[in-house]
């Protein structure tokens, strides 16, 4: 497999087209960036344990039945992935209250949501990812109607597969963001990554934040701890 030409270089991955027509190579930097891209910062060794944990976890759902876009690890910060034509909006579900539906709603942080919420984004950076609902998307045809019931339901199998891993390791997953796309063969599959960068995770005891609201809030630690989450799952870095 032979690396190509740069595709799309995104705030924290760049993307590279490869010698097979239905394959990418996704470039793991260390660029962090948070509020829409306001601060960004370089985080030693950041690529590396987001590409690793990435490929652990999307490797996960696959043993557990979601079609994701896994294929191979190929160096520290580079993963092969399936080419997914991507749906630009954000699903994602929430455990836990916290981030932005707290500052929407003012209700508490960390009061349990039962059921679970389920909220849906444009990826839009200029417009500051608003939030949109199913009749937006069907509307300007970001995406079918069949397509937004089958993203919902993944995203909520993987809350399930993902809940029970973060558990074990004493963790709550308190809400995670995903991103969708369609495959040669026209069905939705989990694309982009499933990182600390893209979820709240705390720790259950201490409440403890073990995500990127280390690097929003200027905790500290931000790749040591993300490090620890992947050894408290079973993966050493
Ligand atoms: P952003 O675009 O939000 O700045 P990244 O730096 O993570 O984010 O860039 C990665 C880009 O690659 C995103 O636009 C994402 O939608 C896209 N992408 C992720 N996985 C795939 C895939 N399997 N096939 C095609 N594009 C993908
Ligand atoms: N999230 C993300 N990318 C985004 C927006 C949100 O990965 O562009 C993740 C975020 O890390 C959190 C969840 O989605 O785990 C919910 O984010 P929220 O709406 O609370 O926004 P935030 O306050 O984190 O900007």
């Amino acid at each position: 497999m032979e690396k190509r030409d740069e595709l799309y270089r995104g705030k924290a991955k760049t993307v590279y087209f490869t010698d097979d027509s239905d394959k990418l190579i996704l470039h793991f930097r260390n660029d962090t960036s948070a509020f829409d891209g306001e601060k960004i910062e370089q985080l030693d060794r950041k690529g590396e344990v987001n590409n690793k944990f990435n490929h652990f976890i999307m490797t996960k759902l696959e043993e557990a039945g979601v079609a994701t876009q896994v294929e191979s690890l190929i160096s520290d910060t580079e993963s092969l992935v399936k080419k997914l034509d991507m749906i630009p909006v954000e699903c994602v579900v929430r455990n836990l209250a916290a981030g932005s539906l707290v500052r929407r709603l003012g209700v508490e942080e960390g009061q349990e949501l039962s059921p679970p919420v389920f909220e849906f984004f444009l990826k839009n950076d200029a417009l500051h990812d608003p939030m949109i609902n199913d009749y937006h998307i069907a509307s300007f045809g970001w995406a079918s109607e069949a397509q937004i019931a089958k993203m919902k339901s993944i995203t909520f199998e993987v809350n399930n597969v993902l809940k029970a891993l973060f558990a074990e390791g004493g963790m709550l997953l308190v809400d995670y963001k995903l991103e969708f796309g369609v495959d040669s063969d026209g069905n939705i599959v989990l694309g982009d990554e499933f990182t600390p960068d893209g979820c709240r995770l705390w720790d259950k005891e201490t409440r403890k934040k073990m995500d990127k609201d280390r690097f929003r809030q200027g905790l500290g630690s931000v790749v040591e701890t993300y490090i620890e989450v992947a050894e408290r799952i079973g993966l050493s870095l």
